[in-house]
């Protein structure tokens, strides 16, 4: 069995989960990990494509974070920051567990357990159940409920919109912070004729993009509160077709971003944002602008 060089072990036997969990993990960073390419190694008759996408061989990586899927469930916790930024499980790892107090590792490891459980059940028993279901059994404040600092050499950018009547408009406001939490750049902006809440929250993140491209800023994590949004772009099925060109445009302009991410939190996370886009919104007479300060 070969060790992992560069994993901190005495973390994780520190940690403070039940024993089939931390052994769990330790089988992982010891690349143990009985999945497709490893059963194919070991001249195991199966197929390497992952069983859940059947898009790309299956590595522990894959398996566990990186699959279409299993992306949708970590969207749905803090801890789906850093998807672009690694290529190998112990590099992801490592990433988190320096990121990351301890509560939230112990949630890292549960998820990664039920995903694992999850996945077998796929294999071995032929039940797709769905990957959601699977959060029930983690903690509820696994949900970004307060603004975290992005990882080292990260951006994180969010982004709101608030609606007004009377005219009907939208405000918008996008605050980037660096790895320190001192903001760097801020946007803010006001539109006519935009009554629905959703579409708003599209348009804020088309506006943020488009300025973020401008900015020609990487490695940016964009944060939004707009669940049905951040499921779009994330290519997760939705029902607000009545967005897709605006997705569309918003996949378009990330395409041109040197790495970046989407993760959905809650409001009061996303709260300094969504405040600057109430005070935007809220005066009457701010006439189509689109004010832009740089604070770098
Ligand atoms: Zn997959």
């Amino acid at each position: 069995m070969a060790i992992s060089a560069g994993v901190n072990w005495l973390r994780v036997w520190r940690l403070k989960l039940p024993a089939k969990i931390r052994n769990f993990i330790w089988r992982i960073l010891s690349n143990c990990l009985p999945t497709m390419t490893t059963l194919r190694r070991r001249r195991v008759d199966v197929l390497e494509w992952c069983p859940i996408c059947r898009q790309e061989p299956e590595i522990d990586l894959h398996a566990l974070v990186l699959c279409p899927t299993i992306r949708g469930v970590w969207s749905l916790t803090s801890l789906g920051s850093y998807m672009g930024s690694t290529n190998s499980f112990i590099d992801w790892w490592n990433n988190l567990v320096s990121s990351n107090d301890s509560t939230d590792i112990k949630i890292a490891a549960a998820v990664l357990w039920s995903i694992w459980l999850n996945r077998n059940d796929v294999v071995w028993n032929g039940k797709h159940k769905p990957q959601m279901r699977e959060l029930n059994s983690v903690p509820k404040h696994n949900y970004d409920t307060y603004w975290r600092k992005p990882p080292p050499h990260f951006l994180k950018c969010n982004v709101d919109a608030a609606i007004f009547n009377d005219p009907p408009r939208m405000g918008f406001g996008c605050l980037v912070r660096d790895e320190h939490g001192s903001v760097v750049a801020a946007s803010h902006g006001c539109i006519f004729g935009i009554s629905d809440p959703t579409l708003a929250k599209a348009l804020s993140i088309r506006e943020a993009l488009s300025w973020l491209k401008e900015l020609n800023l990487s490695n940016l994590i964009v944060e939004s509160d707009a669940l049905l949004v951040i499921q779009a772009l994330k290519n997760k099925a939705s029902d607000i077709s009545s967005l897709d060109l605006i997705v569309e445009d918003c996949k378009s302009l990330v395409s041109d971003l040197h790495s970046c991410s989407f993760v959905f939190v809650r409001r009061s996370a996303n709260q300094a944002v969504h405040l600057l886009a109430r005070a935007v919104g809220s005066m009457k007479n701010n006439a189509f602008s689109d004010k832009l300060a740089l604070l770098f």
